[in-house]
């Protein structure tokens, strides 16, 4: 069933071209621009976004004030919210019968037409419930290839083979198959061995895929010479780009959450914000990390307005050789409730980004996976690959010397170490979580 339209998705393709501002100003005027029309197309049909104008006392014109909402507003004016007209509980409905099937295009018919459906997963057992249209898709697709297609426009000449190795909620974007584009999904789901030896026969000449689950596959056998390897929906840790680059081929990262499509590689490789899409205000969590609050400036069926991220980003010092004026990522660090809560020695409570700990992890020799979980306020417990007393010892040794760098105060710590167990298939690797809440916070 071709649903692949090729004429709206070369034409979103090529619009990206036009796209590539140099000029800061000249980007936000476009901005501002796509606001006013999006704004007044979805004020109308979405009445919770509506509400929030009011509630503010905010003309549309200053949508860039609009205090941020969340997934769990999102989530509770589901059915108001968005523009097709569903309610949430029919869309739970079919993501989770989608997801009992391993049925990767659960659709439902909206005001638009066909709706693709994609549940998140979340912390806390807050899922999220995501609508993209088909025009949706379409320019999804125009803008990924636009960016990953090796050579762009060239590339188009030859064949294209693009793998994609995703869980369930990547398939709301699973567009389909021409003759001169093939996008192939593999489920994670499937026997790793199985996987490999499919990946292999394949032959992809772009291969997107979690990090973890690529450097898997390269263990299990897998062997492919991609023009580009695309790392989604984990973090990007330099130790995975050196692995997968010697295992497939050079790495660029998308930065791409259910909320949107936030972050795309530009011709150098590095990764800058999604800005002629989506507008970004980053607000500071101290450490030199942002948070994002984004706004989607086309995204209708399920309009994504000051929503804010739980993403911990931190921008890069230099500007990109490129040229390009949207801001360039020089990681996205985790989640923000993964930033570990540790005793500092002036008796407060400090919080402890990921990247600290993985940058020394990645460091200790043989060490080959690990998972660090905070789980009290001074427990933390290392799952380690191997895990001998050596390995055991090394690693507690460079986990207390990070933190000590950084103002916690070892004293009360107790570190244990135990033989990491691999994730089921489908989970997504975070190799640094707090399973901790303190009690005062919400
Ligand atoms: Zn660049």
């Amino acid at each position: 069933m071709p649903e692949w339209d090729v004429p709206h998705v070369l034409g979103a393709a090529l619009a990206e071209g036009r796209l590539a501002f140099r000029d800061r100003a000249r980007l936000e005027r476009h901005q501002d621009a796509l606001a006013r029309t999006h704004l007044r197309w979805v004020l109308p049909r979405s009445p919770a976004t509506a509400d929030r104008f009011r509630a503010a006392g905010l003309p549309p014109e200053r949508w860039r004030e609009l205090p941020p909402v969340g997934k769990p507003w999102m989530m509770a004016h589901f059915g108001t919210l968005n523009t097709e007209g569903l309610t949430l509980e029919d869309v739970l409905r079919v993501g989770h019968a989608a997801e009992r099937s391993r049925d990767f295009r659960p659709t439902v018919t909206g005001r638009s037409g066909e709706v693709v459906v994609g549940l998140s997963t979340g912390t806390s057992g807050s899922r999220g419930a995501f609508i993209v249209s088909r025009a949706e898709r379409l320019r999804w697709a125009g803008v990924m290839l636009r960016h990953l297609l090796p050579g762009w426009p060239r590339g188009l000449l030859t064949p294209q083979r693009v793998a994609f190795v995703l869980r369930a909620e990547g398939g709301l974007y699973r567009s389909v198959q021409h003759r001169w584009l093939d996008l192939h999904f593999f489920d994670v789901l499937r026997p790793v061995e199985e996987l490999a030896a499919a990946l292999t026969a394949y032959r992809p000449t772009v291969l997107v895929g979690p990090p973890s689950v690529l450097r898997a596959l390269h263990a299990a056998g897998a062997t492919a010479r991609p023009a580009r390897v695309v790392s989604v929906a984990e973090v990007l840790d330099p130790d995975d780009e050196a692995a997968l680059a010697s295992a497939f081929g050079s790495v660029v990262q998308v930065y791409q959450a259910t909320e949107g499509l936030l972050g795309l590689p530009c011709a150098h490789g590095h990764l800058h914000l999604n800005e002629a899409h989506v507008h970004i205000d980053l607000e500071p969590l101290g450490d030199g990390l942002v948070r994002p609050v984004i706004t989607d400036l086309r995204r209708r069926a399920q309009p994504v307005i000051r929503h804010r991220l739980d993403d911990a980003l931190r921008l890069h010092p230099q500007p990109c050789p490129c040229g390009l004026a949207a801001r360039r990522v020089q990681a996205i660090v985790g989640r923000q409730d993964d930033a570990l809560l540790l005793p500092g020695r002036a008796g407060n409570r400090l919080p402890v980004w990921p990247d600290v700990l993985r940058g020394v992890l990645a460091d200790v020799r043989g060490l080959r996976e690990y998972r660090v979980t905070q789980v009290g306020p001074h427990a933390l417990i290392l799952d380690l690959d191997p895990c001998t007393p050596d390995m055991a010892a090394d690693a507690t040794r460079a986990v207390h010397a990070a933190l000590n760098r950084v103002g916690v105060d070892s004293a009360p710590l107790t570190l244990s170490t135990q033989s990491l167990t691999p994730l089921p298939a489908g989970h997504k690797r975070r190799r640094v979580t707090r399973a901790w809440t303190p009690p005062e916070v919400p």
